[in-house]
């Protein structure tokens, strides 16, 4: 009782005293609501809030309310600077830095004892990072932010309260230029035929749809931002990224989620998820908000998605679908719009409280987000010391665990086929907060030895499960082994066909991906090392005299280096034989760079910068060469606007190519042999290619395709001399369009192979053919221009993608087929899932077609893939080169 009254007496003052200081501030200032800032209601019908209003308004609450503080974290793709706020009671608010200091403690757990763990975790504050827009053209998300942050502001009830008092807020615009982009292509287009048509072009610079693919490799500067912000600043409990795709008709989905598990993940996560889903549940219904529904369809096996990485870094990561329509446009529904399954609203475990149908309003999915949200927030500050704890526990369990099982650690050697590629990937482990270490000296390792200099990542560190989920071959499980465990409640019907599907790739390894090797450890390793902060790799021109420089074909970096040699001006030719110089033998597809073209400073600043070794030699004379110069390259885009487009664009930019985006219009122009060397057809079906938007679905500038005018067009930019390359599912256009000796082996399994998304329906039953993004074992032919400086044997990306049978001659031109890349005859699979094996062996994964005076090359599977597999990146630019 005592206690109490001394509490009570505390509270008294301390509200007295926050009383004298708000009247010194100037008296009780009216936080302004979102509505008086927009001009209209958060969610109101037609109208979306731009990200520029959005951050006008939180530099509004900033200046008005203690509790919430602006920090910018970088710019986007298109120059936008990204902002987010940082909401809490203004108490927390003035010790920060102590807060997060302790997250940052119990995170990393070095040095902690279980006593001061628990020491800090009751002092500690929930940190919680909520982050909206990811998907802009899924607008609640973005907009209910405006929302959130006013009411957790201004409301002074006792959950508010409790949630002010008990958690940081980190609220994040993840794609501020999506936000924009959207707004800015709905509102001219409201009252028109065409209001709720889909935006022309990708929501994110290059990645669109994709830019929730690259958390683990972090390509996207939005994800390298975002990445530093939660494993070097923040270190959150808990992440919630908000998604607009229910599955129909449920207003919402919320965790638990699908199966299959990622096998990788700490038990306290899929506790921590389910918890925090069930607590979102039970506030829906509380509110009487139906609709919410679990366990179905969305998996988190596949570790690249921004709401799935963070698992490995101990933040308990959710995500939630709201439903949609279409930007802020409403819709009504009745249950005759339902499916049929969900016609007569019978209620189960994880959907308790069918939704009847009825209007549905932007203004709706904000208040579904919102209630999601303050749900997450009240449970994770009912939880906070348990979560605080829970973090620390688990990066401590991780630490140990590998510290007395394998792997003991992960080695990436010196000697690689692409040393800066290696690089590079050190380099994004390093931003992900894993520590990585050099060997000070030479070491063995399962019987093998090392030199001093070699990477080691040591796993008994606590972010230790990251490295293993993403550098190991996946296993992709059937979920017919385990009928008990997972009851086949998920998707009944694929439960029957034996074969349940992720939601994304089955397969991802990176190592492989990127054609780096990495060495497992599975014996304890005793080795001097010393961490790195980022990857020490350097490159050198080589002393001495000659009249060439030589640049290995291996390492991509090598085609950044000729593309600015070319542009300064400097000779490059290229060998077409292999030829040695000094003992060393150089491969066919060797860069020779004119000595006299360029300054030796010159290139020993190339060397340095792209981490290069270049040689000074001779060629010898008998050397066949063919000389290089800057293809002009015309980039297809499509107002189907293609996310493969995107990520080409960027790989092209990131070894700066230069290049030109060409639409249907110019397509169906002509004339393209006039003004391009090289025509890129990025992966997208030969509809959407030839026929793109139909009339009346958009505004006219956007409707249309290449048109049979575009075929033909292409096929007179290829007789005259063009190269046209097209990409993964691209070449089926090309083999269909073009009349190329050519045939699909997969042709009768199309729309069966397991996409991520959009063609869940049209899976026929128990398929005899499924690979739902893999990583297969594949064989280049070096001596083809094509796969120049690419290994005999690697792995390749098989996603969505076709495998070619070559027909003898045929097709216009007369001249059959050359193998560029091809399916081994046995053990296919690498990482993933595969089945009908026998359908892919020996079939062709990449050719080339002479056709008159120019190619075509098919690049048959995903050398490119979300800009990934830095390992086939090769295929592509020596195809420009072809
Ligand atoms: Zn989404």
């Amino acid at each position: 009782m005592s206690a109490n009254i001394k509490h009570w007496k505390i509270s008294v003052l301390a509200a007295l005293g926050l009383f004298l200081l708000s009247m010194a501030a100037g008296g009780f200032a009216e936080v302004t609501p979102p509505e008086k800032s927009l001009g209209f209601r958060v969610g109101a019908d037609y109208h979306l809030a731009t990200y520029d209003q959005a951050v006008a308004y939180f530099k509004v609450l900033e200046g008005e309310s203690a509790k919430l503080k602006v920090f910018e974290m970088g710019k986007t793709g298109m120059g936008r600077t990204m902002i987010y706020a940082v909401i809490a009671s203004e108490n927390t608010m003035k010790n920060l830095d102590r807060y997060r200091e302790i997250t940052q403690k119990l995170a990393v757990v070095e040095g902690l004892t279980d006593e001061q763990a628990r020491k800090l975790a009751a002092e500690g504050k929930a940190i919680v990072w909520i982050d909206v827009g990811i998907h802009a053209s899924e607008c609640a998300p973005a907009q209910h932010a405006l929302q959130l942050a006013y009411d957790l502001i201004t409301a002074d009830d006792a959950d508010t309260r409790l949630i002010l008092e008990n958690t940081i807020l980190v609220l994040v615009f993840a794609n501020p230029d999506g936000m924009q982009l959207v707004a800015d292509w709905y509102h001219p287009n409201i009252g028109t035929p065409f209001e709720t048509s889909s935006m022309p072009y990708l929501y994110n610079r290059y990645a669109g749809h994709d830019d929730n693919r690259d958390s683990y490799m972090n390509n996207l500067v939005e994800t390298q931002n975002i990445t530093r912000l939660l494993n070097r600043v923040w270190y959150p409990v808990v992440l919630y990224d908000h998604h607009q795709s229910a599955p129909f008709p449920a207003r919402i989905w919320i965790p638990p989620a699908a199966e299959p598990t990622n096998p990788n993940l700490h038990p306290l996560f899929i506790r921590g998820k389910n918890l925090i889903g069930s607590a979102m549940g039970y506030a829906f219904d509380q509110e009487g908000k139906d609709g919410a529904i679990s366990r179905f369809a969305f998996d988190f096996i596949y570790p690249g998605y921004e709401d799935s990485f963070g698992d490995f870094f101990h933040i308990i990561s959710i995500m939630t679908e709201t439903a949609l329509y279409s930007y802020a446009t409403p819709r009504f529904y009745t249950v005759r719009d339902f499916p049929e399954d969900y016609r007569d609203l019978t209620p189960s475990v994880f959907y308790p409280s069918p939704w009847k149908g009825g209007w549905w309003r932007l203004r709706d999915a904000v208040d579904y987000c919102l209630t999601a949200s303050k749900a997450v927030l009240h449970t994770s500050a009912l939880y906070r010391e348990a979560f605080l704890y829970g973090k620390y526990r688990m990066g401590k369990d991780t630490a140990a665990r590998f510290a007395k099982e394998p792997p003991y650690a992960w080695i990436i050697p010196r000697e690689q086929w692409d040393a800066p590629t290696a690089a590079l990937l050190v380099d994004r482990l390093l931003l992900q907060g894993i520590k990585v270490f050099r060997a000070e000296k030479p070491f063995t390792a399962d019987g093998v030895s090392y030199p001093a200099g070699t990477w080691v990542i040591p796993m008994n560190q606590p972010f230790a499960l990251f490295v293993k989920a993403v550098f190991e071959e996946q296993a992709y499980p059937d979920l017919t082994k385990y009928p008990d465990l997972w009851q086949g409640i998920v998707q009944p019907q694929q439960f029957q066909n034996a074969y349940l599907p992720p939601y994304d790739l089955a397969g991802w390894s990176l190592p492989y991906q990127m054609g780096v090797k990495a060495v497992r450890v599975d014996t304890p390793l005793a080795a001097t090392l010393a961490e790195i902060k980022r990857a020490d790799l350097e490159g050198g021109a080589a002393a001495g005299g000659g009249s060439f420089w030589l640049i290995s074909t291996q390492a991509n970096n090598g085609f950044t280096a000729v593309n600015r040699i070319l542009k300064k001006g400097g000779e490059v030719t290229r060998a077409r034989e292999s030829f040695s110089l000094n003992g060393k033998t150089w491969p066919a597809g060797t860069f020779a760079v004119r000595a006299g073209s360029v300054t030796r400073e010159y290139m020993a600043g190339l060397a340095g910068e792209l981490s290069l070794e270049i040689a000074a030699g001779e060629m010898p004379a008998s050397a066949k060469t063919v000389k290089l110069k800057t293809p002009r390259i015309a980039l297809y885009k499509s107002w189907r606007a293609s996310m493969d487009e995107g990520w080409t664009r960027w790989i092209l930019e990131q070894y700066e190519f230069p290049y030109a985006n060409i639409t249907s219009a110019e397509v169906r122009a002509g004339a393209l042999r006039a003004k391009f060397d090289v025509l890129i057809i990025p992966s997208m079906s030969a509809d959407a290619i030839v026929n793109g938007f139909a009339p009346g679905t958009m505004p006219p500038n956007y409707v249309g395709g290449i048109s049979d005018a575009g075929v033909m067009n292409i096929k007179a930019f290829v007789r005259e001399g063009g190269t046209l390359i097209t990409l993964n599912s691209g070449c089926l256009f090309a083999i269909d369009r073009l009349g190329l000796p050519a045939g699909d082996a997969l042709r009768s399994f199309r729309g069966s192979t397991g996409g991520p998304f959009g063609d869940a329906g049209a899976r026929p039953a128990a398929p005899e053919f499924v690979c739902p993004g893999s990583i297969l074992r594949m064989m280049f032919n070096p001596a083809h221009p094509v796969a120049y400086g690419m290994p005999e044997k690697g792995a390749g990306v098989f996603y969505n993608s076709p495998a070619f049978q070559l027909y003898p001659g045929g097709g216009e031109g007369g001249k059959g087929g050359e193998v560029i890349a091809s399916y081994p005859d046995d053990s296919l699979l690498i990482s993933g899932y595969l089945k009908g094996e026998k359908y892919l062996k020996n079939r062709v994964a990449a050719a080339a077609f002479p056709m008159d005076k120019g190619k075509v090359v098919l690049l048959g599977f995903g050398v490119q893939n979300r800009a990934q597999p830095y390992g086939t990146f090769k295929l592509l630019f020596n195809a420009i080169w072809y």
